[in-house]
Parts: structure tokens; C-alpha cells; sequence
């Protein structure tokens, strides 16, 4: 093994704030890479989709302090088996989505940590509330008292200048600080999961506490 990995991760660690949680993401990438960062001190790993992810976790049942964090949009047919396999999701992007959650995790017993995703400028290619739509669906939310929702999770649009990318990951901060403010009893707003491998500084000067990084640790994806 060349090591690059850990020295990448090495480098990351060295920039971040000591509180902020790095993610690996792990799409596309070999269990043997994965070792590779959980060597490197790593415990949390995002994956976007459930069948790949359960493709890798059974190889990795030896490494039991991992977390997994479900990171891509998650059908409602496929939402027991993310509750099975992660123990976070940051894409809960409906209130469907989120009552379905919150009726499984019940029966199965489990408390996942949840992140709604949210659009704070209309994005059309992209899953998740706007912010008009996530203020009418709070009470509703609010009744989710199984899943523990921990914050606000969001992906830039494509095509931002650094500024636009800034005030978008500014406004992700403020909308949870106004959430918070609401004093909802099941709503919490202590994280913001934000930031990939082209935009984690900004996202880190706006407030994240969870970075998502993919190709920054492992290198460029194949498609
Ligand atoms: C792929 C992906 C990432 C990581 O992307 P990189 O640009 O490789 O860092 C982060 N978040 C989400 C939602 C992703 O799908």
C-alpha cells in the first residue's frame, strides 16, 4: 500500500477545526482503500446507495466502531434496509421520507440520527426541501419522536462562484439557527453536514460540522 490515503488524510486533519467530523465517502471506492482510512484513524464513511454499500459492509464486519453514514437519496422501498445498514442519513429529503423512517426505526427498535437535506436555492436536479417547503413541514417532523433529528445537510448546485457558494453554505447556518430557535421538542439543530471535496473550506468557514469528502482522500472517481 502506497500510503497516500493516510497522508492525504493526515493533510485534511491538519486543516480541519478539531471539532468537525470528517466523513470519507466511499462510493466507488475498494474495501481495501477503506481499510486504508480506517487505518488512518477514520470512522465515519458515507455511501450514496444501498446496494453498493451492502456489497462492502460484509466485508468489513470486523471493523465494528465504524459509522456508516447513508449520504444519497433513499427510495421508500429500500428505507428498512438503510435503516439496517447506516446509522446516519443525511439525505432525508421529504416528510414522507421522514414519517416512514420514524414508523421503522420504531418497530426495528433503532434510533438513527437523521439530516434534512435542504435546498437553499431551488435546485431543480437535486432532492430535498426548499426552504418554504421545510418551514411548513417542521410541526410534522417535530412528531418524529423514534428517529433523532441531529441538523441540516446540503449539497451545493453546480456552477457557484466561490461567493455564491459561501452565502448558500451561510444560509444553510442560519436556517438551522432559526430552526433552533423555535424550540422544537424533537428537532435538534447542533449539525451541519456540508462540504465535499471542491468546497469543504468554505463550508468549514460557514459553520459545518460534518465534512463529506470522496476524491480528496481517494482520488478521482472513474465516472
Ligand atoms: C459523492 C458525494 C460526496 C463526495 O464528493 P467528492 O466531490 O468526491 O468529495 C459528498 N456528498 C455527497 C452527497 C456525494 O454524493
Amino acid at each position: 500500500m502506497s500510503g497516500l490515503i493516510a497522508e492525504r488524510i493526515a493533510k485534511i486533519r491538519r486543516q480541519l477545526p478539531p471539532q468537525v467530523r470528517l466523513m470519507a465517502v466511499t462510493k466507488q471506492v475498494t474495501v481495501e482503500a477503506i481499510r486504508e482510512a480506517y487505518a488512518a484513524g477514520v470512522r465515519d464513511f458515507g455511501e450514496s446507495r444501498i446496494q453498493e454499500a451492502q456489497a462492502k459492509l460484509v466485508h468489513l464486519q470486523d471493523l465494528p466502531d465504524i459509522k456508516w453514514h447513508l449520504i444519497g437519496h433513499l427510495q421508500g422501498n429500500k428505507a428498512k434496509k438503510g435503516l439496517e445498514l447506516f446509522q446516519w442519513v443525511h439525505s432525508c429529503d421529504s416528510l414522507k421520507l421522514a414519517l416512514r423512517l420514524d414508523r421503522l426505526a420504531a418497530e426495528m427498535s433503532l434510533q438513527p440520527q437523521i439530516c434534512l437535506q435542504v435546498k437553499i436555492i431551488p435546485d431543480p436536479d437535486k432532492y430535498g426541501w426548499t426552504v418554504p417547503e421545510l418551514l411548513a413541514d417542521l410541526a410534522k417532523l417535530d412528531q418524529c419522536d423514534t428517529i433523532k433529528i441531529r441538523g441540516l445537510m446540503t449539497i451545493l448546485p453546480l456552477g457557484l462562484s466561490q461567493d455564491e457558494s459561501l452565502a448558500v453554505f451561510e444560509g444553510t447556518r442560519e436556517l438551522a439557527l432559526a430552526i433552533k430557535q423555535q424550540n422544537w421538542s424533537n428537532i435538534k439543530m447542533e449539525e451541519l453536514s456540508m462540504g465535499m471535496s471542491a468546497d469543504y473550506h468554505l463550508a468549514v468557514q460557514a459553520g459545518a460540522t460534518m465534512v463529506r469528502l470522496g476524491h480528496v482522500i481517494f482520488g478521482e472517481r472513474s465516472t
